[in-house]
C-alpha cells in the first residue's frame, strides 16, 4: 500500500502490462490513479514538434517567434499540459511551500531521464529573495535526485513575478540571467536545462542565451508542465 502525496489517500499500485515486460528498472508511485487521471500527459505527436504545446499540428507561434526574432529553435519536451491538476499542484508546492510536493512526479521523470541521456544537467534557479522567502529552491529541489545537476545560472531579481505579468509584458521582459562563473565549455557538450513550468519560452530563451556565453551551445530543455 503506497499513501498518495497530493491526496493523501492509501492505494496500490498494479503494474502496467509495459512496466511487466521492461527491463527497466520499476520506480514506486507517488500519485495515486484517481490524482493521475486528472493530468494531461504530452507528447510531440500531439502537439508543438519543438515545445510539446498541445492540440498544435505544426510549430506553434512561440517558436516561430523566437525562430523569427533570434534564430532559435526550440527543443523542448514537457511532460503534462497545464490545467486545473498542475495549477493546484504547483500552488500547493510553490506558493505555500509544502517541499514534500517536490516528490510527486517522481516517477515520471525518472522514467524520462531513462531515455534521454546528456553530459551536463542545469536548471532554471530561484531569484535569492524568492529563495530566502519560500526556504528552498523550487526547481532543484524538483529534479535533484532524478539527475545529477550543475548549478551554472543565477537568476537576478525581477520587478514583478512572471505569474503577475500578461503575455506580452512576459515576451518583452529584459535578461535576468547571469551564469555563476566564466569557466567555457565545449560547444559538443550535450546540455540540459530544466524547469518547472515553460509558458511563453521567454525564460528559458534568457537562460539558454546565458548558456551561450559560457560555450554552451547544444542546449536541450525540459519542464514538468506546459
Ligand atoms: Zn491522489
Ligand atoms: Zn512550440
Amino acid at each position: 500500500m503506497s499513501k498518495c502525496l497530493y491526496c493523501n489517500n492509501d492505494f496500490s499500485y498494479n503494474l502496467t502490462i509495459k512496466e511487466i515486460f521492461s527491463f527497466n528498472p520499476i520506480f514506486e508511485d507517488n500519485l495515486c490513479q484517481l490524482c493521475r487521471n486528472q493530468l494531461k500527459p504530452l507528447s510531440s505527436t500531439n502537439g508543438c514538434s519543438r515545445c510539446f504545446k498541445p492540440e498544435i499540428k505544426t510549430i506553434c507561434d512561440d517558436c516561430r517567434f523566437w525562430e523569427d526574432k533570434y534564430n532559435i529553435i526550440n527543443c523542448h519536451q514537457s511532460l503534462f499540459g497545464y490545467n486545473q491538476f498542475i495549477h493546484n499542484y504547483f500552488k500547493k508546492y510553490k506558493r505555500y511551500g509544502d517541499i514534500l510536493l517536490a516528490d510527486l512526479f517522481l516517477k515520471d521523470l525518472l522514467t524520462w531521464s531513462q531515455s534521454n541521456k546528456f553530459d551536463l544537467i542545469t536548471y532554471i534557479p530561484a531569484s535569492k529573495s524568492h529563495q530566502e522567502l519560500r526556504g528552498f529552491d523550487p526547481v532543484w529541489e524538483m529534479y535533484h535526485r532524478v539527475f545529477e545537476l550543475t548549478p551554472l545560472l543565477i537568476k537576478v531579481d525581477a520587478d514583478k513575478p512572471q505569474a503577475q505579468k500578461n503575455r506580452s509584458e512576459r515576451l518583452n521582459t529584459p535578461q535576468t540571467f547571469r551564469c555563476i562563473n566564466d569557466q567555457l565549455y565545449s560547444s559538443e557538450t550535450k546540455v540540459l536545462l530544466l524547469d518547472d513550468i515553460y509558458t511563453t519560452g521567454r525564460t528559458i530563451l534568457h537562460a539558454k542565451m546565458a548558456l551561450n556565453a559560457i560555450g554552451l551551445t547544444n542546449i536541450y530543455t525540459f519542464s514538468l508542465s506546459r
